[in-house]
């Protein structure tokens, strides 16, 4: 399965403004992707209309968000529903500092139908840390089904390695995000890695041929689960 688990809607002010609902999953499938997921900055609330494009093309659809805890790291956070993810966008939403979106500054945050109709702005800032740490998310995402993946890990602004110097051993992660396998931290190794596109313009989208092969059962949540936890050849040796 060719998958990009990291992609950025016109929700996230640092996306452009044709990253639509319908726009990014048209390109996915395009370019011949099996599975997506939309993780816009401290918000799911694009994920609906997403979600009903993919249907309609026949792509695997994954809803989720980027949370930036407050230690400044990036966590791509997926879940196994929409109204999970958008419970988890209800309560990041109520640990966002109070900042109003400066659109001229930072772009627009818009909330989208499946058909590039513009339902609401938000007007909250949504690229800002909230207030929820890094051992308060897991169990947040948790307790929603949800799996935990720090985002691009080595980089300055919101990787984890950086930030932190280290992976924490005890941290509950379901993966790491890289384009790299060669990382020398040692507790990356009981993790699978992802890598993904962490697209704010449509060209950026994986192509399929760029995309990391993954042995997924289904292009779902269920199979990309199944695979992090270290199922998926134990589903194919017993079908
Ligand atoms: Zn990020
Ligand atoms: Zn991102």
């Amino acid at each position: 399965m060719r998958c990009d688990l990291h992609i950025h809607s016109c929700l996230s002010p640092c996306a452009d403004e044709d990253m639509t609902p319908y726009n990014l999953v048209a390109m996915a499938a395009l370019k011949g992707l099996n599975l997506i997921a939309l993780t816009d900055h401290n918000s799911a609330r694009n994920c609906p209309a997403a979600a009903e494009v993919a249907a309609g093309m026949g792509l695997g659809f994954i809803p989720g968000m980027e949370v930036t805890t407050s230690e400044e790291i990036h966590v791509v956070c997926l879940f196994p529903s929409l109204d999970a993810a958008l419970d988890m966008d209800a309560l990041v939403y109520r640990h966002l500092p109070p900042i109003v979106n400066r659109p001229d500054i930072f772009g627009h945050q818009r909330v989208m139908d499946h058909q590039d109709g513009v339902l609401s702005e938000e007007p909250r800032l949504l690229i800002n840390a909230c207030t929820l740490s890094l051992t308060e998310l897991p169990r947040a995402v948790q307790k929603r089904g949800g799996l935990l993946i720090p985002a691009h890990v080595t980089r300055p602004s919101g990787g984890i390695l950086p930030i932190l110097g280290a992976f924490p051993a005890d941290l509950e992660a379901d993966g790491y995000e890289h384009h790299r396998s060669d990382l020398p931290d040692p507790a990356l190794k009981a993790l699978r890695r992802l890598h993904s596109s962490d697209a704010h313009r449509l060209p950026d989208i994986l192509e399929a041929d760029a995309a990391l092969p993954l042995p997924l059962c289904t292009p779902d949540f269920a199979g990309l689960r199944d695979f992090l936890r270290g199922r998926a050849m134990d589903l194919q040796a017993n079908p």
